[in-house]
C-alpha cells in the first residue's frame, strides 16, 4: 500500500543490530522528513478518528515521540508510561518478560482516570510483551482501552496473536 512504499522507503534496516541475526529497523530518518513524519502522524491517527480516545499512552523512549504528536492529532491528553526509575510516586508498576529477564514499565497511579478512553502508542511491536505490560496497567487503573496504534509490527514474531488477541492493533507497516 501508499504507506508501505512511501514511509517505508524512510525505515532503516540495520543487519545484525543490536546483535547479530537480529534486523533493526531505524525511524530516525522518518523522523528527520518533515512530510514523511506529517504523514505518519495523520496515517496513525486515522483509524482512531471518532473513537472518543480521552488518553494517548506512549511508551518510552520512542512511543513518547509518535504518542505525542498522535495525542495532539486526536485532541486527546499524552500520558507518559515508563521505564524503573524515573517516575516519582505514587505510581503503579507491572513486570513483564524480556528475551533475558524482566523488566518493568510504570505510570503516576492517577494518569489515568476510571473509564478514560485510552490508546497506547509504540514504534515497534515485536513479541508484544512490552504493549502486554502496558495494557495491564490501563486495567489496573480502571481505564478503558481502545486500542494499541504502532508504526510497525514485525508480523513473524506473531506478538499480536501471542498477547493481544482481543485488542484492537493498528500497524501502519508490516515486516
Ligand atoms: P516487544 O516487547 O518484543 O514487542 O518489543 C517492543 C519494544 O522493543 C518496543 O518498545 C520497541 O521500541 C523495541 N523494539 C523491538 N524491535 C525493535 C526494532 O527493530 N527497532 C526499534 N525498536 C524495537
Amino acid at each position: 500500500n501508499d504507506s508501505q512504499n512511501t514511509l517505508g522507503a524512510l525505515i532503516r534496516a540495520v543487519a545484525d543490530f543490536p546483535k547479530p541475526g537480529v534486523t533493526f529497523r531505524d525511524i530516525t530518518p522518518l523522523l528527520a522528513d518533515a512530510g514523511g513524519f506529517a504523514r505518519c502522524i495523520d496515517a496513525l491517527a486515522e483509524p482512531w478518528q471518532g473513537s472518543g480516545v480521552q488518553a494517548v499512552c506512549g511508551i518510552e523512549s520512542r512511543g513518547f515521540i509518535f504518542g505525542a504528536a498522535l495525542a495532539q492529532k486526536l485532541h486527546a491528553g499524552f500520558v507518559p508510561v515508563r521505564k524503573p526509575g524515573k517516575l516519582p510516586p505514587p505510581l503503579v508498576a507491572v513486570e513483564y518478560e524480556l528475551e533475558y529477564g524482566r523488566d518493568q514499565l510504570q505510570v503516576r497511579s492517577d494518569a489515568l482516570k476510571p473509564g478514560e478512553r485510552t490508546l497506547l502508542v509504540d514504534d515497534v511491536l515485536a513479541t508484544g510483551g512490552t504493549l502486554a505490560a502496558a495494557r495491564e496497567l490501563v486495567e489496573r487503573l480502571d481505564a478503558v482501552l481502545v486500542g494499541a496504534s504502532v508504526l510497525i509490527e514485525l508480523d513473524a514474531l506473531r506478538g499480536r496473536e501471542r498477547w493481544l488477541g482481543d485488542t484492537p492493533v493498528h500497524a501502519l507497516l508490516h515486516y
